[in-house]
């Protein structure tokens, strides 16, 4: 068979095709595991132990080791976790939980799934988009039973500045950690800075599974073992339900995926601190683009990083027009969305969350991103913003 000899209008888009750059590759990262997840798989479909199996109790302890918490509880997405964290501690029904506005929704939901009410409170206007303290100090009522700090975009809010208005109404903090694993602040790592942490294995997360997984993770034995048992129909004894639960376990399979990735987390991570320098430096004459801010005493593990620009709609479009993926986290508020308009909250609520998620853009990042892709975004980032 003959073939058409390529015309240039075709070798333009391989070309381009060749030059897209993926808001997150999650196929590098699989080709790094893809041996050692076969083998464990091979084991898993070999005794069929596909709820419980032994390599999920593994991966618990391997977890709980490198959040350096005393238990890490496994359950079926980072959502769930956060439920069943404010469940295990008796939050529901009457009482208020403090969650920022500039969050993925799923922080907000997991307070209505556990029967509270969320109490949204704005970011701080300083460049790291994280919750503002003063705003929650200002959200306090005798019902706030919890604060749910977010993590956001890989690092840690200032947990220590929310303990001391946390023990003004007893209430406790429940850490968002989706976005952090392997962030530390201080001495700490990001899920042991409060009384009880969430995470994700969502496969974007920078721990991220083959499906859908989770954790919650804490000091407390007790606490551990309501999770637990929350987490599994209420049941700590087949067929003795003590209390009313619901079903989200850490499947084996995907037990498996997160103990192998886990051992390359620490580097993975590395990796994205130094793509994260190397925006950074294409960045630093651009003064049309705001950076991310990084909090003292924070080790950011970047699982975005997010700069502001001008006309960021426009932006965005000539970069995804370029086959450049990049994201917008979030483009609406929390108490914007439909979901949440029953919260009652007016536009204007949230004035540094509001006009963040009009300027926000979220560039590609992730650990085998190379540096001929980061300029090559940095260019058509600077082009856009020199056509706007
Ligand atoms: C991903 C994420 C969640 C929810 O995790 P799922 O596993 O998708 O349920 C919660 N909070 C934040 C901040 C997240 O990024």
């Amino acid at each position: 068979m003959r073939h058409p000899a390529p015309t240039a209008e075709l070798a333009g888009r391989v070309g381009e095709a060749v030059t897209s750059i993926p808001l997150v590759d999650l196929a590098a990262q699989h080709a790094a595991v893809a041996e050692e997840i076969a083998e464990g798989w091979r084991q898993v479909l070999a005794r069929t132990s596909f709820i419980a199996g032994p390599q999920v109790a593994a991966f618990e302890s391997e977890y709980a080791a490198f959040a350096g918490t005393r238990h890490c509880v496994g359950v079926g997405n980072g959502t769930d976790a956060i439920e069943i964290a404010l469940r295990a501690l008796g939050v529901g029904a009457g009482d208020e939980c403090i969650v920022p506005a500039n969050t993925f929704i799923a922080t907000a939901e997991a307070v209505c799934r556990a029967g509270a009410t969320p109490v949204l409170a704005d970011c701080a206007d300083d460049g790291t988009y994280l919750i503002d303290t003063d705003a929650v100090e200002a959200a306090l009522t005798p019902r706030t039973r919890a604060i749910i700090p977010v993590h956001l975009y890989g690092q840690a809010a200032p947990v220590e500045r929310l303990l001391p208005l946390a023990a003004k109404t007893g209430a406790w903090i429940v850490e968002d950690a989706a976005q952090a694993q392997g962030a530390r602040r201080g001495d700490k790592s990001a899920g042991a800075l409060g009384h009880v942490a969430a995470t994700s294995f969502y496969p974007g997360k920078n721990l991220g599974a083959y499906g859908d997984a989770g954790a919650a993770l804490t000091e407390s034995d007790d606490l551990a073992a309501r999770m637990r048992t929350i987490g599994d129909h209420g049941s700590r004894q087949k067929y003795e339900h003590e209390v009313l639960g619901l079903n989200s376990r850490l499947d084996t399979l995907q037990a498996v995926v997160l103990s192998a990735k886990l051992r390359r987390l620490a580097e993975w991570n590395e990796a994205r601190r130094a793509a994260a320098r190397r925006y950074d430096v294409l960045l630093s004459s651009a003064e049309e683009v705001i950076r991310p801010r990084v909090l003292d005493g924070n080790e950011h593990v970047w699982h975005l990083y997010v700069v502001r620009v001008p006309d960021r709609d426009q932006v965005i479009k000539e970069l995804h027009a370029a086959g450049i993926g990049a994201g917008i986290h979030y483009p609406v508020p929390i108490h914007l969305t439909s979901a949440f308009a029953r919260l009652g909250y007016a536009e204007g609520a949230f004035p540094v969350t509001e006009q963040a998620a009009q300027e926000i853009l979220s560039l590609p990042l992730f650990p085998e991103i190379s540096p001929a892709q980061q300029e090559r975004v940095v260019s058509v980032l600077m082009a856009a913003i020199q056509h706007t």
